[in-house]
């Protein structure tokens, strides 16, 4: 996705009136229309919440944090080597060799990355 826009100061500009609909529609790909979000304003700075029309007018009136190119907050997932982890999960399989000892090694581990998996998602 290309969020170039963010950093535009001119913000009449359509690619940036185009670019705040297209964080609308990502930030409420999987919320009710009347749910509120957090606001990536400079005024709110993602802590105060606002409708989707509050939103869509501070955007314009105020601007778009311009660190915020990860829109975690948002339902965005960080780009980090998710893929890497997965493939860490499926090496535990040390537990073959040593069959008495399975369910320690396995359990530990695999607590050790789901609690990292769900710290992660809540943020
Ligand atoms: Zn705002």
């Amino acid at each position: 996705m290309d969020k170039s826009w963010i950093n535009l100061n001119n913000r009449r500009l359509p690619q940036y009136e185009e670019g705040v609909r297209q964080f609308l529609s990502f930030a409420y790909a999987t919320k009710d229309v009347q749910e509120k979000i957090r606001c990536p304003c400079k005024r709110c700075n993602n802590v105060l919440y606002q409708s989707r029309d509050d939103v869509e007018a501070d955007l314009l009136q105020y601007g778009f944090i311009k660190d915020y190119a990860i829109w975690m907050l948002h339902g965005e997932e960080l780009p980090d080597s998710d893929s890497d982890e997965d493939e860490d999960e499926g090496m535990i399989d040390g537990h073959d060799i040593n069959e008495g000892r399975e369910n320690i090694a396995g359990a530990d581990g695999y607590e050790f990355f789901d609690t990292q998996d769900m710290s992660r998602r809540r943020k």
